[in-house]
């Protein structure tokens, strides 16, 4: 059979679905300098597909420009037409940024990370997702079998990022019945996102391939494990080396990394509606669910907010490099330019106001007093998608990173989300977040 080669170009929208257009690959030259035309709405689709409410109605229009280093081929086999897309960033008709587009948003945040301190972000986004295609049954977390059952599905993955800009460094099974992980290797500032957006859809469009569904829903049942994405990240200098690690300080983060944590851990709770972006988000971030339910920084500590993560402690060895902290509040419904973005405005906000972390917590936050809590600034995180969105719109700090038209039509976004979900109970609501991650 013969094919037209064709190219979608895509935008990753409010509510963290790609959705793009197409065109004939031999035109991608024309399209990335001219850009493909996008309706302003087309940003408020919510992620279940439907619009509820837009400030832009029908009027308006912007480009989506196709950034030629985000170009992705999936090969599906012989009999069918490789998979193909490109990222964008979105501009005014005419080619300036467009100040609502979550790409251009990271990429504002990190130009001033680096005007104002010469820093930059390295980050790693780890994804865990449900695969269709093994067993159900319980008793195989991280188990071989389950690696086995597989098939050839995670080495195809394996290939494709790698010809696609990603580095794969890890693939497991996970503990939950179905559950998998891969992570990507780190890297800089835009890029760290679009491998996050490029690794879950060659996921799945490897999964589909193979007749199945790899879902990265936040949680695939109530009272279940769930799928988290865990942020790891650090601090370079424009040069790129890294400034992060500081053996002779508390824990080893250096001043840098300690103001940019500090400025996350004090406006987690104004920001995290972009990072745990669903309703069912919250049902993820409960105590003794090894994701994150305070706004804390613990040391080797798998239900941290932020986790410093552990270090080789060998003779020799350099550190500085591989020293990094994780931030672990967040799924796959949080836009990864969102996601990175908050965690770089945050962290930018500390390092301007000269913040210090308040102390590492060692074991549950739960378990300490108010008072203790309190002196550590310590605050259970939203527990719903509403109560986060309410927390957003009255943050100063955050208004000001988004500016009033880009979080309003942000927050009219989730909002609508929430009234397509009005009257289902958890385990629909489950189901109608499943059907579209
Ligand atoms: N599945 C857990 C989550 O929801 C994380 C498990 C792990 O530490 O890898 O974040
Ligand atoms: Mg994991």
């Amino acid at each position: 059979m013969e094919f037209t080669d064709v190219i979608l170009a895509c935008i990753t929208d409010y509510g963290s679905r790609v959705r793009g257009k197409g065109f004939p690959a031999e035109d991608l030259r024309k399209y990335v300098d001219e850009g493909v035309g996008l309706a302003p709405t087309n940003l408020m689709i919510t992620c279940f597909g439907e619009i509820v409410d837009t400030p832009w109605g029908p009027r308006g229009d912007l480009l989506m420009m196709p950034d030629p280093a985000t170009a992705v081929a999936v090969e599906l086999g012989e009999d069918r037409p490789a998979e193909r897309f490109i990222l964008c960033s979105l501009d005014r008709m005419d080619g300036t940024p467009w100040p609502c587009c979550p790409r251009h948003w990271l990429r504002r945040g990190l130009e001033a990370l680096e005007a104002e301190f010469g820093l930059t972000v390295n980050a790693a986004f780890e994804h865990e997702f449900h695969y269709s295609g093994v067993s159900a049954g319980g008793g195989n977390a991280y188990a071989l079998d389950s690696f086995r059952q597989q098939g050839a599905f995670l080495h195809e993955v394996l290939h494709a990022l790698s010809r696609n800009g990603g580095v794969p460094e890890m693939v497991m099974p996970e503990y939950a019945p179905q559950q998998f992980e891969v992570t990507n290797a780190a890297a800089i500032g835009l890029e760290a996102a679009d491998r996050a957006v490029k690794l879950r859809e060659i996921v799945r469009a490897i999964a589909r391939a193979h007749g199945e569904k790899a879902t990265f829903a936040p949680v695939m049942a109530a009272n279940a494990v769930g799928n988290g994405v865990h942020i790891h990240f650090s601090l370079r200098r424009c040069d790129g080396t890294p400034v992060s690690y500081a053996p002779e300080r508390e824990h080893g983060l250096s001043r840098e990394l300690e103001g940019f944590v500090a400025g996350i851990l004090a406006h987690m709770h104004e920001f995290i509606a972009m990072t745990a972006a669903s309703n069912i988000s919250y049902e993820r971030l409960q105590p003794n669910r090894w994701s994150a339910a305070y706004n804390n920084l613990g040391s080797q500590d798998r239900e941290a907010a932020i986790r410093i993560c552990p270090l080789l402690d060998r003779p020799g060895l350099d550190l500085s490099w591989n020293f990094n902290v994780e931030y672990r509040a967040a799924d796959a419904t949080g836009n990864p330019y969102l996601v990175l973005g908050a965690l770089v405005w945050a962290g930018l906000e500390g390092l301007r106001t000269k913040s210090t972390v308040s102390g590492v917590t060692q074991g549950d936050p739960g378990d300490l007093s108010e008072s203790e809590r309190e002196r550590l600034g310590i605050r259970r995180l939203p527990t719903s998608l509403p109560e986060a969105l309410h927390l957003m719109e009255t943050s100063e700090p955050v208004r000001r990173w988004m500016g009033e038209e880009f979080l309003s039509a942000y927050l009219m976004n989730k909002r609508s989300e929430l009234k397509l979900l009005d009257g289902l109970d958890l385990p629909e609501q489950i189901e109608r977040y499943v059907a579209c991650f």
